[in-house]
C-alpha cells in the first residue's frame, strides 16, 4: 500500500473514495483486449498517462468516476479504453454508450480517437449529424445497429423530445461527460436539466456514470456525490491548476 501511495505521488495522482483499485503502470498490465492495447500503441503511445493510468482500472470495475485533470492530458483514452473493452463487439441493441460533449467539434473529435482506439473491433461509432435524418436513423422502426453516441446534449434531448421518442437510450450501459466543468456553467443551456432529462432516458439500472474534467469544480462534485453509487474521485497535479 506504501508503495502504491508512493506510485500515486510520484505521478500526483490522488484519489478519494473506497477500495479505489491501484493504478496501472503499463498499457500491457491494462486488464484489456490485446488488440485495444495496439491499436494504442499503433497511436504512438509509450506509456499510460496518469489520468489513464487511475482511471481505466477504476472504470474496468465498473465503478462511477469523477476525474480532473489538466487539459492535454489523455481523458479521451482515459474513458475510451474500458469502455471499448465492456461493449465487447458490435450488437443490434441500439446504444450501449453514451458519451456527451459540450461542442460538435469536440464531439467530432472524440469520435475519431473512438475509431482509432476500437480498430478491427466493427463498433457502429455515431455522432448526430442531420437531425432532421436522425429521427428515421435512430427511431423504434430503426435497425438498431449501432454502439456509440458521441453528441451535445441539445441534439440528443431533440431527439428525446419527439413524439415518440427518436431514440431509445434504455441500454446504455455508459454514461461518459466530458468536460463535465463546461457543460455544467452556468448559461449552458439549462445543461442540469437536459442531464435529468438523459438520465431518467437511460432506464438501464446497472448503468456507470464517469465524468471528466479538466478543472475540480464544486457544482460537478456536488452532482455526482448526489447522483453517483460508489463514487470515486481522482485528481491529476492541483486541484484548481
Ligand atoms: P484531454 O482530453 O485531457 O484534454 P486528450 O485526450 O485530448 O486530452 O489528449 C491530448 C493529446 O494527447 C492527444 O493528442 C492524444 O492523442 C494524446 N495522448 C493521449 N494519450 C496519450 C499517451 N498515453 N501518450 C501520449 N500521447 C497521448
Ligand atoms: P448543439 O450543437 O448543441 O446540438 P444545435 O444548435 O444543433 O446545438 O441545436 C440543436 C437544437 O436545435 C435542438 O434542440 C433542436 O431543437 C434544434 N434543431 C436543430 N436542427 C433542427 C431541425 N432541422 N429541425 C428542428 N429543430 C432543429
Ligand atoms: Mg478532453
Amino acid at each position: 500500500q506504501e508503495e502504491i501511495n508512493h506510485y500515486r505521488n510520484v505521478h500526483r495522482i490522488s484519489v478519494v473514495g473506497k477500495h479505489v483499485p491501484e493504478p496501472t503502470r503499463n498499457f500491457d498490465d491494462f486488464p484489456v483486449e490485446q488488440g485495444i492495447i495496439e491499436n494504442l500503441k499503433n497511436c504512438g503511445y509509450v506509456e499510460p498517462t496518469p489520468v489513464q493510468k487511475q482511471a481505466v482500472p477504476i472504470m474496468l470495475e465498473g465503478r462511477n468516476l469523477l476525474a480532473c485533470a489538466p487539459t492535454g492530458s489523455g481523458k479521451t483514452a482515459a474513458f475510451l479504453v474500458p469502455l471499448i473493452n465492456d461493449l465487447k463487439g458490435p450488437k443490434k441493441k441500439g446504444f450501449r454508450a453514451l458519451i456527451l460533449c459540450p461542442t460538435r467539434e469536440l464531439a467530432k473529435q472524440t469520435q475519431r480517437e473512438c475509431v482509432r482506439l476500437s480498430e478491427g473491433k466493427g463498433f457502429r461509432v455515431h455522432i448526430i449529424s442531420k437531425i432532421n435524418k436522425a429521427v428515421a436513423q435512430y427511431g423504434p422502426n430503426s435497425s438498431q445497429k449501432f454502439d456509440i453516441l458521441i453528441t451535445t446534449p441539445n441534439r440528443l434531448c431533440f431527439l428525446l423530445n419527439q413524439d415518440p421518442p427518436a431514440i431509445s437510450l434504455t441500454n446504455i450501459k455508459w454514461l461518459i461527460i466530458d468536460e463535465a466543468d463546461k457543460l455544467f456553467e452556468t448559461g449552458n443551456r439549462g445543461f442540469r436539466e437536459q442531464l435529468d432529462q438523459i438520465l431518467l432516458a437511460c432506464t438501464n439500472k446497472e448503468k456507470k456514470i464517469a465524468m471528466f474534467s479538466a478543472t475540480y469544480t464544486p457544482v460537478v462534485a456536488k452532482w455526482c456525490v448526489h447522483n453517483m453509487k460508489g463514487l470515486i474521485r481522482i485528481t491529476i497535479g492541483q486541484r484548481n491548476a
